[in-house]
């Protein structure tokens, strides 16, 4: 569906606007104001950069739109929920300076707290970011920020760092040095391109806050939603560092790395806006967490879950599990295992059109999955079921690594592969983990696979006597039982509960074996 390009009057009443805004970044950020740039007509900023014209950029949008829906686990499966952001994203683009533009909001069906937006006016937040807002106002403030971006025209290309951060550089170099010419070597390879882009600017990341809390002040909301959600965000980002074990520094899977934002530059923001206090402000909390409850909450089974170190696919009819100190990521196509120490392991599957086509597993192995290794292949049984393996070494852009390579058929239209990649100085080191990961691999009975569900968030009252560490018994997690619940629901360390009041719980799990 074609939409109508935003008109010269919109374009100029937006200018106006931001004027005062774009003053105020000059003085804190020197123009390179030279003769023969052209003017941004979005934030009058002066630019070398040509943009792409409206129509280009709605037709970016739309050509990409299906990739993130890929990348991201597609859009969230509640005609409900999906109806109330769109609700609210609607009244927070029509006060916008490009009310025509036809905005589209979609929620993914992703657990990552993310949010990012695509040329053209597509805006997307994760089902893990709606799990984290704590009321209609938080999410109102990220997606202001979004529009912010459109509106502002921010570069057309910031969304692949998002769709990069799944997955990490040197892993992409590796899929597509290894691979070869197989599947999946030329996304790899064509989203390692992508990953030269950088996230906003701290420039960009400014206008955007400066739009947004415009947006949201019209639209009736107290800006402070921005800030508050900005540390829940922090919050949650520190603990899946420490649950994970992974510095805190390393945030690559965080709507912080793609909107490097900090507390105090969203309240500049709000006092370059000359925000003014709305009065009753509109949070909405209520309603919100009325469609929260039920909300798919961390790895949909669909496409496998995590549980600790195990990797569990109920249908498929997979597990395995990976050593002490990998952090496990989940994505549509495949499933990476990190370790601090630069060691990763990367687990797929050969598509099915590919598979028919493997007749001998060992020179599928030799001469077409690891055609670059040039290593020797040999052929082995992992719980019965027929297996190859070769090894090798190859360049990336950090520098030379080890590969070990494993493919096992466990039945004739189903192949699995496990890529290790190790630092050459640690291979040694990591051989027998990475082995062990190898003979973990087994199939699962009906049963069991059954017994896997979703876990999912439930929204409950509390009652008098309860406390944190109470209701976090309830919750089906292993570790950090008290802190999770605390950092889900915006709570303050140890901080009594108000009896009466709502709270989030995550439920569910079926199985026994803790998350
Ligand atoms: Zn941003």
């Amino acid at each position: 569906m074609r939409r109508a390009p935003p008109s010269s009057r919109a374009r100029a009443a937006l200018v106006r606007a931001l004027r005062p805004a774009a003053q105020a970044i000059a003085l804190i950020a020197p123009l390179l104001a030279l003769s023969g740039c052209s003017i941004n007509p979005a934030t009058g900023e002066q630019s070398f950069t040509a943009f792409m014209s409206p129509a280009e950029e709605r037709e970016a949008g739309r050509l990409e739109h299906p990739k993130i829906l890929k990348q991201f686990g597609g859009a969230y499966d509640d005609a409900e929920l999906e109806s109330y952001v769109r609700r609210i994203g609607a009244r927070l683009a029509s006060v916008s300076e490009m009310p025509d533009l036809g905005f589209t909001f979609t929620v993914l069906n992703d657990d990552q707290v993310n949010a990012f937006a695509l040329p053209g006016g597509y805006v997307y937040v994760t089902r893990g970011l709606l799990a984290l807002a704590d009321d209609e106002a938080e999410m109102a403030g990220v997606i202001a920020h979004e529009i912010g971006h459109v509106t502002a025209r921010h570069s057309a290309q910031r969304y692949s760092q998002a769709v990069a951060a799944k997955l990490g550089l040197s892993l992409l170099d590796v899929l597509a040095s290894a691979a070869g010419t197989l599947t999946g070597a030329t996304d790899a390879a064509s989203l390692g391109a992508q990953l030269y882009l950088q996230s906003y600017s701290r420039e960009h990341e400014l206008q955007a806050d400066m739009l947004g809390i415009r947006y949201l002040v019209r639209a009736g909301y107290d800006t402070n939603a921005m800030t508050s959600f900005l540390g829940a965000i922090e919050d949650h980002s520190r603990l899946e560092a420490t649950i994970q074990g992974r510095s805190e520094a390393d945030q690559r899977f965080s709507l912080l790395s793609t909107h490097p934002r900090t507390p105090e530059r969203i309240s500049q923001a709000q006092r370059l806006a000359g925000a003014t206090s709305v009065p009753d402000p509109r949070t909405a909390r209520a309603l919100y967490l009325s469609y929260l409850d039920g909300l798919l909450f961390g790895d949909d089974p669909k496409y496998g879950v995590r549980r600790g170190r195990e990797f569990v696919h109920p249908d498929l009819r997979f597990r395995f599990e990976v050593p002490e100190g990998y952090a496990l990521v989940n994505g549509p196509e495949r499933v990476v295992a990190r370790h601090p120490n630069g060691a990763a392991i990367v687990f797929d599957m050969v598509r099915s059109d590919r598979v028919r086509t493997v007749r001998d597993l060992a020179s599928y192995v030799g001469r077409d999955w690891g055609a670059k290794l040039q290593g020797p292949v040999e052929r082995m049984t992992v719980n019965g079921m027929e297996a190859a393996t070769t090894v090798g070494s190859t360049r990336v852009r950090s520098g030379e690594v080890d590969v070990r390579l494993i493919a096992i058929r466990e039945r004739t239209d189903r192949i699995y592969r496990f890529m290790f990649v190790t630092p050459p100085t640690l291979t040694a080191r990591e051989s027998l983990g990475l082995k062990r990961t190898t003979y973990s691999f087994r199939t699962l009975s009906a049963e069991d696979a059954a017994a896997i569900e979703p876990l999912r968030l439930s929204i409950i009252t509390v009652n008098p006597g309860d406390s944190a560490a109470l209701l976090a018994e309830r919750m089906p997690f292993e570790r950090f039982r008290i802190e999770r619940f605390e950092t889900l629901n915006g709570l303050a360390r140890e901080a009594p509960l108000t009896p009466g009041a709502r709270v989030k719980l995550v439920t569910g799990g079926g199985s026994r074996v803790p998350y």
